[in-house]
């Protein structure tokens, strides 16, 4: 029965028309994109370049693609792009030849872009490399949309001490947050009981711990249903994002660690879900394509089209949930081990997570070996007395440093 019809009286209800959410949403979007070459930096530019009278290009940045960088900048007509290796200025500079394009180099420059003004800054280097330019980005008071999680994992309190202090704007872009912060927008912290994310499981799901053993970077890479870099990609086959997930959730949304859940769902349709102490479960669903959250980031509090494959849920057929193994998968409880640990854990975890990833990708570490060996570091760094209080960024970065080096020094007995 058509509702509609039968209510013939009834007011149409509009959609108001799409608009942005920058404060004057006549004027453009002034957006800066740190790691503009990277898989969220491309998913982001590309919304840009349907919309291009909507935003206008502050900086983008690199770390070491001069080539794609100064395509990007000029195709965007970007004011400043700064490739983080110096060694490539040449090339950048040579790319921007007759654009008027700044051209800049290295971290004090990656900085000043963070540091430039804009409306948003979409937050999008991988991995520890992108706490002093989000923070920087975070200390000018702009929207931050989040893609850099490692940024709340190692430095969660004091990077949202300075969102504080600075009335920054923090949004979350990673799709499971995304999600919550949809689901919970306005929600009285005291009515949320839980927060499930969700995980696709990756692409061993249904290995055996045998085949774990085994596993190559090649297999590792291949993720069943997103596109992104290859740390991320990692970090799903392990489950380590999931846990680095359920850290970041702990610092973006007013819940206890204890109410911060997981389930597997290999569709990866349903991105969060969110139970309220009425037994009501709200849950965000939307195809797994990250321009449905960078759009949501970048247009909040209003909405902005995006060029991703509509839900079709009677063609999908049926949507399925499973407890996660943390046997197969220990990283997970690594993790939460991490998350109770509190203080400075978290910023062992992540480094050490890093270098562990790395050694993976480069052959020198088995696949199951890289939540041994980040819990391994954890532990030592407890052993050293590194596992304390951080009170600025310095003190975090000290400790992402020490916790490299235990990393590296327990690699070799691997
Ligand atoms: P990516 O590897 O595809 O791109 C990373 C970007 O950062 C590139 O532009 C690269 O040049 C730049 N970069 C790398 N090292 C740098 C350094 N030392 N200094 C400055 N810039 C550097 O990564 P990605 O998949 O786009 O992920 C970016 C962030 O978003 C990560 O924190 C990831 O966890 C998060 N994230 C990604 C996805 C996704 O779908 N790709 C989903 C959720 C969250
Ligand atoms: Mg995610």
């Amino acid at each position: 029965m058509a509702v509609t019809a039968s209510v013939p009286n009834r007011p149409v209800v509009r959609v108001p028309v799409v608009e942005f959410g920058a404060p004057d949403a006549s004027a453009p979007m002034r957006l800066s994109v740190l790691g503009a070459t990277g898989s969220i930096g491309k998913s982001t530019l590309d919304l840009v370049g349907r919309a291009p009278d909507r935003f206008e290009i502050v900086a983008l940045t690199a770390q070491s693609n001069a080539r794609e960088l100064a395509v990007l900048a000029r195709r965007h007509r970007a004011r400043l792009a700064v490739i983080g290796d110096d060694a490539q200025l040449a090339e950048l500079r040579d790319g921007l030849a007759g654009t008027g394009i700044r051209a800049a180099a290295g971290l004090e420059a990656l900085i000043e872009a963070a540091l430039m003004p804009a409306d948003c800054v979409m937050a999008a280097i991988v991995g520890a490399a992108g706490l002093r330019p989000t923070f920087a980005a975070a200390s000018c008071g702009a929207r931050i949309a989040l893609a850099n999680k490692e940024c709340l994992v190692s430095a969660g309190h004091v990077f949202t001490a300075e969102i504080a202090r600075s009335g920054a704007e923090l949004l979350p872009v990673d799709s499971e947050h995304s999600a919550a912060f949809q689901a919970l927008s306005g929600a009285d912290p005291k009515a949320i009981e839980k927060i499930v994310l969700t995980a696709s499981g990756g692409p061993f799901r249904t290995w055996a711990r045998e085949a774990l053993e085994a596993a190559t970077p090649e297999q590792a890479l291949k993720h069943p249903n997103w596109s992104m870099g290859a740390k991320v990609t990692i970090d799903s086959a392990t489950l380590m994002n999931k846990g680095l997930e359920l850290i970041e959730a702990f610092h973006l949304f007013p819940v206890p660690a204890e109410a911060l859940d997981c389930v597997i769902h290999p569709q990866s349709i349903v991105h969060c879900l969110v139970s309220y102490v009425d037994g009501s479960v709200l849950a965000q669903m939307a195809s797994p394509d990250m321009r449905t959250p960078i759009a949501v980031a970048l247009a909040w509090p209003k909405r902005m089209a995006a060029p991703t494959e509509k839900l079709d849920l009677a063609r999908l057929g049926s949507l399925t949930f499973e407890a996660p193994d943390e046997v197969r998968f220990p990283a997970l409880g690594v993790a939460r081990a991490a998350l109770r640990r509190g203080d400075t854990a978290p910023a062992v975890l992540n480094a050490a997570n890093e270098v562990a990833v790395k050694a993976f990708l480069d052959r020198r570490l088995k696949f199951l070996d890289i939540a041994a060996l980040v819990e391994a570091t954890i532990e030592e760094a407890e052993r050293q007395g590194a596992i304390c209080q951080a009170h600025g960024l310095d003190d975090i970065l000290h400790i992402d440093g020490l916790a490299r080096r235990l990393a590296v020094e327990k690699l070799n007995g691997y």
